[in-house]
């Protein structure tokens, strides 16, 4: 199951390799994932991981981890570490990651190259004119009263900007493209600004920052990336990406082939939302508990919950890429954790709604052993041995007093089987002490050649009382009500429940990393805080969709 899985085959950023491949344009291929460090790595960012280095991999190519940190205000290395943690969880080897403000000096000289060729100049116009003289859609814009000083001014002006003789605001370098372009991104972007702030890597080294358009495609050159794939948003952004390398090309500062940038739709998922900002929201006004709650979308929170690497994996190359924009159901993802649990959980007991049973004619003080398989279509993973005695936990819901049409579980006078374990004949139900009575079938024991004397239709779980572990269970479900609505007033208030559960003796020694099925229940996982606490991964079946229809 560790095996990478390869994105989607249909999918059209292959055919472009493909096709470069074939043409003999590159003869292997480099893709990144440029995180911004400025917040947790969420579920959409998985998504870009498993495609890039899926890519990757499957054509023998190789995928770069570089952090996108030019720009000094919103960064910080706690934000570094966690992504680090994050792309390794998901089972990446990124080797060295890399850093974009290493390239600071590069993208320093590629500005002077592009004033000293007339591409670029400075403009000091405040901030409001540049807005101003930007236009519109419908309207061209106005250049600049600075757009033709003189080459040398600029680079003279330019150079006191790095070395800090200018206020912070006074003066922006520009590409000198076209200030009438159709696309407003071609209007004399800005590549510079002055800004005295410290860098969580460089320091104080630099008083003015490339802007993002103007440091993303120079980074990508720079490390040989051949495909850099990014979301829809930036299509508008390709005329310049390939006007700036094209310029730094000619310039002879850069070596043909240049990157391509290949737009996808970014992944969205019903009753969550994808936005660091918005993920930021939730967290600082504690409407969860902190970043890797459970319940947040974020890598951090997932792993924390149970989801797993295999599962992100199965959910990447499911949706596949798309040119547009695409909500996927939240239960698209949850089947891919369960699909992939399926395989890996060991079964165990658990009660979550505890109701005691005594078994009245099973002798007081008597203990058996009893056999479980760890699961039922997996024989070689062998059994355990789980202590049956006359008192035993069981689900509420599996007694009901007068049994509605159809019900096959505990009521006076029915049979069911205790798992693994005898038949029991209900026989009333004592309302003093809130236990459901029953008697033993002697000679019913699972796996005895009695056992199948008896038909019965009912098949429980149970645990027993003396040899419970008393645990708590966080029960999670969606944090959004509505599907798509994500404001705040939309939160689902039952988002987390925490219930006291009883939990067959072996779970005492569960581990964090590894994920159970309690049967009839769904897929657990030890919280990283507490043994003795579990999460709900997902459950065995979307209940969702039938417990909250109208
Ligand atoms: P956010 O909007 O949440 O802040 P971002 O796009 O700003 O996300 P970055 O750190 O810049 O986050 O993203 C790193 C990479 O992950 C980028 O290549 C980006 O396109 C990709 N990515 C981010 N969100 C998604 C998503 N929902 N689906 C697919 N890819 C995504
Ligand atoms: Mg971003």
């Amino acid at each position: 199951m560790n095996k990478p899985q390869p994105p989607s085959t249909s999918n059209f950023i292959k055919q472009i390799i493909d096709a470069d491949l074939a043409s003999g344009k590159h003869k292997s291929i480099v893709t990144r994932f440029p995180p911004e460090p400025n917040g947790y790595l969420h579920f959409g960012h998985a998504k870009s991981i498993a495609l890039n280095y899926g890519l990757a991999q499957l054509y023998g190519g190789k995928c770069n981890l570089r952090f996108d940190d030019t720009n000094p205000e919103k960064e910080e290395t706690e934000y570094v570490e966690s992504i680090l943690e994050m792309v390794k969880w998901l089972g990446y080897d990124y080797g060295t990651a890399l850093y974009a403000s290493d390239y600071f000096d590069f993208m320093y000289r590629a500005a002077e190259l592009l004033i000293s060729e007339g591409h670029a100049y400075v403009d000091s116009q405040s901030a409001e004119q540049v807005q101003l003289n930007r236009g519109s859609f419908s309207e061209p814009g106005k250049n600049s009263p600075d757009r033709d000083r003189k080459i040398d001014d600029n680079l003279t002006l330019f150079r006191e900007m790095r070395d800090g003789q200018h206020a912070d605001g006074t003066h922006v370098l520009r590409a000198r493209i076209d200030m009438a372009s159709p696309n407003i991104n071609m209007r004399d972007p800005t590549l510079y600004r002055i800004k005295r702030a410290t860098h969580h890597r460089t320091g104080d080294k630099w008083c003015i920052y490339p802007m993002y358009t103007y440091a993303h495609p120079i980074e990508d050159a720079v490390e040989g990336v051949t495909h850099s794939l990014c979301t829809l948003e930036f299509e508008d952004q390709r005329p310049f990406y390939d006007w700036l390398l094209g310029k730094l090309a000619d310039g002879g500062l850069l070596k043909r082939p240049l990157p391509q940038q290949i737009e996808f739709a970014r992944v969205n998922l019903t009753y969550v939302v994808l936005s660091k900002r918005k993920l930021i929201q939730l967290v600082a006004e504690g409407h969860v508990d902190g970043w890797d709650d459970p319940r947040m979308p974020t890598l951090a929170g997932a792993r924390r919950r149970g989801y797993t690497p295999e599962g992100f994996k199965l959910f990447a190359e499911r949706i596949g890429v798309s040119k547009a924009n695409q909500v996927i159901e939240f239960s698209v993802l949850e089947d891919c954790m369960r699909e992939h649990l399926n395989e890996v959980a060991p079964r165990r007991m658990a009660v979550l709604d505890p109701v005691k049973l005594v078994i009245e004619n099973y002798p007081q003080g008597q203990e058996e052993m009893m056999e479980v398989p760890n699961h039922p279509q997996k024989p070689d993973w062998g059994k355990r041995q789980v202590p049956f005695a006359r008192e035993l936990w069981i689900e509420r819901e599996d007694y009901q007093e007068v049994p509605v049409k159809g019900y096959f579980r505990l009521f006076p006078g029915n049979t069911v089987r205790l798992r693994y374990a005898y038949v029991v004949k209900c026989i009333g139900y004592d309302k003093a002490t809130d236990t459901v009575r029953c008697e033993v079938l002697a000679d019913s024991r699972s796996g005895t050649d009695g056992a199948n004397k008896y038909k019965v239709k009912g098949n429980i779980h149970w645990v027993s009382v003396k040899h419970a572990h008393e645990a708590h269970v966080h029960l999670y479900d969606r944090v959004f009500k509505e599907s798509l609505a994500q404001g705040l007033e939309h939160l689902n208030p039952d988002s987390k429940r925490t219930i006291a559960a009883r939990l067959e003796p072996s779970l005492r020694e569960a581990r964090q990393d590894a994920a159970v099925q309690f049967e009839r229940h769904g897929y657990f996982v030890a919280d990283s805080s507490d043994a003795s606490t579990f999460n709900r991964t997902v459950s065995l079946r979307d209940t969702w969709a039938t417990a909250n229809s109208p």
